[in-house]
């Protein structure tokens, strides 16, 4: 409570203050971006490393801060799951998203990540049926990317939510695969019908040997259980070979794509769809 004092120690550091400052005043602020309109949904391309054609894309949340302008999903995502505004946030994603897709001159699917914290509030099963139903969707362009804490925790109950969502026919992925602990554990207890490799084994790519021999075992897993996968963070040409050599399926990243508000750079007709 006092600033520094004279013997060079002090109870109270003022960056700690600064730092729960701009936490408040975003969650404050947070609160109010939904009913103004400040956030939009931006689309980056998955390329099929066989076909060589786009097959989907998945959906990041961009917010439109007035003040501060662009913030990073990595900085507002966790406020908004500790102040539980996730929720409608979540499901304000699930809606766009799929009215987005529902409007693609191209059966591409959508991909929209999921917060472990959106199992635990209104039924996800119903929300999802409900943004299908509503946009017109097919289920079966649909696909959700969930990370292996979801499995961590309420392992019984979230599987069942899980279980329930993909005989809709919706897809679910995991995400950041290889960066937990018990990922190969939880291939077993759900199938998953894609695991996306974690963009910080693609980025030592293609030399790093520890990374080559990660990325292969990974691949060889994923085969024998009929998972399809998805490299992410593919920034040159020579990532994507060795990717396409060691058995990947489909690849994401600057290479192929940046996100961006509309998918127009990818239809094949020059006319403008609205994203
Ligand atoms: P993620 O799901 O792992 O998404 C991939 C992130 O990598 C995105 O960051 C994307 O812009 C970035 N990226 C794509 N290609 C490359 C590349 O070649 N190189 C590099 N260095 N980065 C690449 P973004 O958009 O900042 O999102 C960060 C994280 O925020 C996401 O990670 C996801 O966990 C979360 N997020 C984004 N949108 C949503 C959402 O709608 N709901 C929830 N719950 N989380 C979201
Ligand atoms: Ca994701
Ligand atoms: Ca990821
Ligand atoms: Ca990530």
């Amino acid at each position: 409570v006092k600033s520094e004092g004279r013997n060079g120690w002090c109870f109270f550091r003022p960056e700690m203050d600064e730092q729960l400052q701009r936490r408040l005043e975003m969650e404050q602020d947070l609160k109010r971006a939904l009913a103004d309109n400040q956030f939009q949904l931006y689309f980056q391309p998955l390329l099929d490393l066989g076909s060589h054609e786009i097959t989907s894309f998945e959906a990041l949340l961009r917010w439109h801060h007035p003040v501060r302008g662009m913030v990073s999903p990595a900085e507002f995502i966790p406020v908004a799951e500790e102040s539980g505004l996730i929720g409608p946030l979540g499901e304000w994603v699930l809606k766009t998203a799929c009215n987005a897709a529902a409007n693609w001159p191209q059966p591409w699917r959508i991909a929209v990540n999921i917060s472990p914290l959106q199992f635990r509030h209104k039924s996800l099963p119903v929300l999802v049926k409900k943004a299908l139903k509503a946009s017109g969707l097919p289920a079966s362009r649909l696909e959700l990317e969930i990370t292996e804490s979801v499995l961590l925790e309420n392992e019984k109950q979230n599987l069942s939510i899980l279980t329930q969502i993909r005989e809709q026919g919706v897809r679910i992925a995991m995400d950041d695969f290889g960066t937990g602990y018990s990922s190969l554990s939880y291939l077993r207890a759900f199938p998953f019908d894609k695991i996306k490799i974690d963009q910080s084994f693609v980025r030592d790519l293609p030399h790093d040997r520890d990374a080559l021999s990660i990325i292969r075992a990974i691949t060889d897993m994923a085969q024998s259980l009929g998972v399809r996968i998805t490299a992410e963070g593919v920034e040159t040409p020579a990532q994507m070979d060795a990717l396409k050599d060691l058995g990947c399926h489909e690849a994401q990243g600057y290479l192929i794509g940046r996100p961006a508000p509309g998918i127009d750079a990818y239809c094949p007709v020059a006319k403008t769809v609205a994203a």
